[in-house]
């Protein structure tokens, strides 16, 4: 399914919920842990049982704080509230949530091209428990029993709620991964889409391109990597222009993405506020951090990495959408120390981008790096020399001259270079002709020649500009 996205815009809103990383639950002891047998991470509050009552977590609610600060939100009084529905993993029958006083409201997100998303509210909330569907399809309706573990019942969630600002696939999946480095820089979560310590929901429309207004969003559940995130955005798109070009309408629905078939379904009508009841929770008073206690937090918090991006773009001069990858891997510290050791930014940069891909790269000594780097741009080593001195240098941790030395790579100067360039041409006068007269395939044959004769040792680069430079 494809659809003309010359005449098309795609609109995209996200509701991520992520669970924040607290010893135990939002509002009791029991413990907050992934996995473990079924039914063990429980306790009275847990099983919503009669006379049990909340107590909130401190640790959730400073981490609630980062992440709202990390977003440039307001942190505000917040106030916690029922959301009443039924639903067997949620042994309560309500789920405590915050409704119209989150305790982050309006803040925004910038993403590594450079495109700031809204951020319109974060709230804390309890989640729900795991049900398993047992016979049948795995799927409720034709199902014979049904399993339920609370283990994750009560753990706590942030649920971070962006503006519909994104006009693509591609924007979406990049503010997920943006908001997972977020979110993992601050302690707030270990960003695992897998093991759903971070679940998105995406609200899609389609609007015919210059139009204003929005069109009618469907909200889609189920989507658990930046792969399938794409794909149900394009999917869904796709079935929604198709609609509106058959003359019908859109309707407001809640949809499920089925990772196999490539396709979304209905799942229901989509709920307004009005369906859960929302009242105040009267077992718990309001929060209201003090602005010192805010402050405090707001200190505290690492570099975030929009501000790392910036800062490297800044001081090597490299521009801001090349620098993404490597404050991704965490290398930006390292080329700023490379940097401050001598080495070119721009082949610092370029080499942490393409040829540092490998999970130790962060021990590398910056003065080795920096080593590396000069010898490069000094013509001692060739670019390919350079990116096999620099594997080395990962796995062993040795200094590159000494490693150079070893693999035979000793420095090649330029009269040497000049010298067989220039009999090559002498050599194959006819070649040359051709060469002058600007046919391009002939300069492998040139370069090729120049490469045999030195053992692979010249710069490619080097070998060109040299032939250019003959030519005259
Ligand atoms: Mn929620």
């Amino acid at each position: 399914m494809s659809f003309d996205h010359d005449a098309w815009e795609i609109v995209v809103g996200l509701e991520v919920h992520t669970e924040l990383l607290t010893r135990t639950k939002l509002f009791s002891s029991a413990i907050n842990e992934f996995g473990g047998e079924p039914n063990t991470h429980i306790d009275p509050l847990t099983l919503g049982l009669p006379g049990s009552l909340p107590v909130l977590n401190e640790q959730a609610v400073e981490l609630a704080v980062r992440v709202g600060l990390a977003l440039n939100c307001t942190v505000q009084r917040s106030v916690f509230a029922r959301k009443n529905y039924f639903y067997p993993d949620l042994p309560k029958d309500y789920q405590i949530s915050q409704f119209d006083l989150p305790i982050c409201a309006e803040g925004s997100l910038e993403l590594p091209n450079g495109k700031v998303v809204g951020i319109e509210r974060a709230h804390l909330e309890e989640d729900t428990g795991k049900s398993t569907h047992v016979g049948g399809g795995g799927r409720i309706h034709d199902a014979q029993h049904s399993l339920v573990d609370y283990n994750r019942a009560g753990v706590p969630l942030l649920e971070i709620v962006g503006k519909p600002d994104l006009r693509s696939a591609e924007d979406a999946r990049a503010y997920v991964a943006e908001l997972r480095s977020v979110l993992v820089a601050v302690g707030a979560s270990d960003g695992k889409l897998e093991e759903g310590s971070m679940r998105v929901d995406c609200n899609v429309s389609v609007r015919r391109r210059g139009d204003t207004e929005l069109g009618t969003r469907c909200e889609i559940k189920n989507v658990n990597s930046l792969r399938s995130l794409g794909r149900a955005i394009e999917y869904e798109a796709a079935r929604q222009v198709d609609l509106i070009e058959a003359g019908e309408r859109v309707r407001q629905q809640t949809r499920h993405w089925n990772e196999d078939d490539g396709r979304t379904h209905t799942l229901r009508s989509k709920e307004e506020a009005d369906d859960y009841r929302y009242f105040p929770e009267p077992d718990l008073v309001e929060v209201d951090p003090g602005p010192e206690w805010v402050e405090r937090v707001r200190a505290a918090l690492p570099m975030l990495p929009a501000a790392r991006r910036h800062r490297l773009s800044q001081e090597t001069g490299v521009p801001l959408e090349r620098v993404a990858l490597v404050v991704e891997r965490g290398l930006d510290d390292l080329c700023l120390a490379a940097v401050g050791h001598g080495a070119d930014p721009e082949r610092t940069v370029t080499h942490a981008e393409h040829n540092l891909s490998d999970a130790r790269a962060g021990e590398l000594d910056p003065a080795h790096f920096a080593a590396l780097v000069t010898m490069e741009t000094g013509g001692e080593l060739t670019a390919t020399q350079a990116k096999t001195v620099l594997a080395e240098m990962v796995e062993t941790g040795g200094a590159p001259a000494e490693i150079a030395a070893a693999k035979g790579f000793e420095a090649m100067d330029s009269g040497e270079l000049e010298g067989i360039v220039d009999g090559l041409i002498a050599a194959h006068p006819d070649e040359w002709q051709r060469y002058c007269e600007g046919d391009g395939k002939i300069t492998g044959f040139f370069v090729g020649g120049v490469m045999k004769a030195t053992g692979g040792k010249a710069d490619g680069k080097a070998v060109t500009a040299l032939l250019q430079a003959r030519k005259g």
